[in-house]
């Protein structure tokens, strides 16, 4: 996909890019499961493929966006793709079921179809962040809408300073996407990871995939680990993911290292449903999570998280 750049939103200094397969948002394609696999208790990766070869050989995303993904007669959400883009026939969505369409979702096998309309949304700043160090934060199941940039980062990490991956969760279990770290590190990738805590009367504890060796050992916030790194305010971008509140937490820690808002973004999770700024139900202050967002810099976004219940 070449980016079509269209007049920057107000409150987002992201380019718009446009929506592939290119023609009808509303139109949703047949995808068929290939493989389902289980990344920790709750959370699984559906490996989906188009049935359309016309719709796959077209089809292009960029790392962060999202796809509606559809059940018919159940309804759509909005999932993060978290496959390589470089890719794009292969299509990963890490998932936790919690609801409607999610809880149906994981009741499918592979070999069964659903259907998906998209891509939709701005991506994570990475084509424009060449040369920098890139700090990559993420707390819990936003590491699914990180992991399409960290495999193109590992890809092209020759292009980038640095590049770095924060990862908190509750507990080990809890890390996503272990069984990538030992690539991910082969490619030049750091990944430091962190818990809030163990789970009660373990003194260690195994994740899903039974590799402990992927959590440091550390117990703490993300924020710890963030006020740890070395950030250098004129080549530091850091791409964070997860509740609003630790994503506040992680932008004032990168402030405190005098990285400017502006290199500073952060990927907002709200209810959505048409994904193309027709029914408001993301609206966010001035602006529409769907298209504005999720991706928006913390300088354009700032106001209006600060605003409690908006
Ligand atoms: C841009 C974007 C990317 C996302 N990426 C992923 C992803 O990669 N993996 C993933 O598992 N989920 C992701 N989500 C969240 C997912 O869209 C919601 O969990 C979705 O509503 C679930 O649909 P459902 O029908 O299963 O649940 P519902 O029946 O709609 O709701 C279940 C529960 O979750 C709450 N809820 C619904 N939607 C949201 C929401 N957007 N944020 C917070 N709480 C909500 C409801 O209030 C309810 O309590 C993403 C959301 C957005 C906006």
């Amino acid at each position: 996909m070449s980016p079509a750049e269209c007049s920057p939103s107000p409150a987002n200094s992201l380019p718009a890019v446009a929506t592939v397969p290119a023609g009808d948002p509303w139109r949703s394609h047949t995808v068929r499961i290939e493989g389902i696999v289980e990344e920790i208790p709750g959370v699984q990766t559906y490996d989906l493929r188009f049935l359309d070869q016309e719709v796959a050989g077209r089809y292009r995303f960029l790392p962060g966006q999202f796809n509606m993904l559809h059940l018919p007669g159940i309804g759509e959400a909005a999932i993060s793709i978290s496959s390589d883009p470089a890719n794009p026939q292969q299509l990963a969505h890490t998932v936790r079921a919690v609801g409607n369409v999610t809880d149906a979702l994981a009741r499918l096998h592979p070999g069964d179809t659903l259907m998906l309309r998209g891509p939709f949304g701005r991506p994570w700043p990475v084509a424009e962040s060449t040369g920098r160090d890139l700090v990559l934060v993420a707390g819990g199941l936003g590491l699914a809408s990180q992991r399409a940039a960290i495999r193109e980062l590992a890809r092209r990490r020759a292009e980038y300073a640095s590049v770095t991956v924060v990862h908190g969760a509750k507990e080990p279990s809890g890390l996503l996407y272990t069984h990538e770290y030992r690539e991910w590190k082969a490619a030049g990738v750091v990944v430091r990871t962190i818990v809030d805590g163990l789970p009660q009367g373990t003194a260690t504890t195994e994740n899903a995939a039974g590799d402990a060796a992927m959590w440091d050992g550390r117990v703490g916030l993300v924020t710890d680990l963030v006020n740890e790194l070395t950030m250098l305010s004129d080549r530091t971008t850091l791409l964070c993911c997860g509740p609003d509140p630790m994503m506040t937490a992680v932008a004032h820690a990168a402030l405190r290292h005098d990285v400017p808002a502006e290199q500073v973004f952060v990927s907002l999770e709200r209810n959505m449903a048409c994904a193309v700024r027709h029914c408001g139900l993301c609206q966010f202050g001035p602006v529409f999570v769907c298209q504005d967002g999720p991706v928006f810099s913390f300088a354009a976004i700032e106001p209006y998280l600060s605003i409690p219940h908006l």
